[in-house]
């Protein structure tokens, strides 16, 4: 992954091992619209910001592909593991604002299906041979949902995907140096059988640092990935102010960045 500056988005661009076939990448807090504490690339609808402002920052990430803003699909992320499966082309996206699913999968080119964040793991997934893209949020519920593991076997039940082929990034999120976390996380990781000492370390009584990105390349390795196949940006969200939101460095009062990928014409 490296950082890239295309026309006007500044974002980290992850090349996956078919060149040509998608493009995909991590968006930076730079160069968009909004003002302070949302300044200024703030992709999230769900935020204070003013939506005139947000709709600028997504028309300014589809613009820099080539797409047009009602072609950049995101939903209502609850940090559930519901899954939306896009199959068919549609006219304009937007309706899909409304739709519950922290998890979005298409076949369909020139659509780009984006997950927006501010501490989670964003993930993104794609089947070079077969042209089928995900994306994924992974918060710690997300994460204890298995929702990576879930969403590529739904790329395998929905598209015959071969886990094997897919390749995987996992994006700039709260890292272990910032995320401490208390019992109730732990719970729902044992209550998942997730094997949670390899995922944490101990910071005080009923504290514990979480790795989230760790706990999400596991899953994704359990699902079938091979290891060279998933890319991670090794960036905490926390500790790097100058170039991504943070929901818990900045007290709930930030903007989102957004992981997106899109297949292209073949
Ligand atoms: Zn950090």
């Amino acid at each position: 992954m490296q950082m890239k500056r295309s026309k006007r988005i500044h974002y980290i661009d992850v090349t996956f091992s078919v060149p040509g076939r998608s493009v995909q990448g991590f968006t930076t807090r730079h160069e968009g619209v909004s003002r302070a504490p949302y300044n200024s690339l703030n992709l999230g609808m769900g935020t204070d910001d003013q939506n005139f402002n947000v709709e600028g920052n997504r028309s300014l990430l589809a613009n820099a592909f080539g797409i047009g803003p009602d072609a950049l699909v995101t939903v209502r992320q609850t940090h559930g593991s519901d899954i939306l499966v896009i199959d068919e082309q549609n006219e304009d996206y937007s309706h899909f604002l409304g739709i519950e699913s922290d998890a979005i999968i298409t076949n369909q080119s020139n659509v780009m299906i984006g997950i927006c964040v501010a501490d989670c793991v964003p993930i993104l997934l794609c089947d070079p041979k077969k042209g089928v893209v995900a994306a994924v949020h992974a918060g710690w519920q997300g994460t204890a949902a298995k929702l990576a593991a879930k969403t590529v076997a739904a790329m395998k039940s929905c598209f015959d995907c071969n886990p094997a082929e897919l390749q995987a990034a996992i994006g700039p999120c709260i890292g272990p140096c910032c995320y401490e976390v208390d019992g109730p996380v732990r719970q729902a990781f044992l209550n998942s059988a997730l094997p949670w000492d390899q995922f944490s370390r101990p910071s005080g009584e009923g504290k514990w640092q979480l790795d989230l990105p760790a706990a999400n390349r596991d899953l994704l390795q359990g699902a079938g990935l091979p290891t060279a196949s998933i890319q991670a940006s090794d960036m905490c969200v926390c500790c790097h102010r100058e170039l991504f939101f943070s929901y818990r460095r900045d007290k709930g009062e930030t903007g989102r960045q957004m992981g997106f990928i899109m297949i292209t014409e073949p």
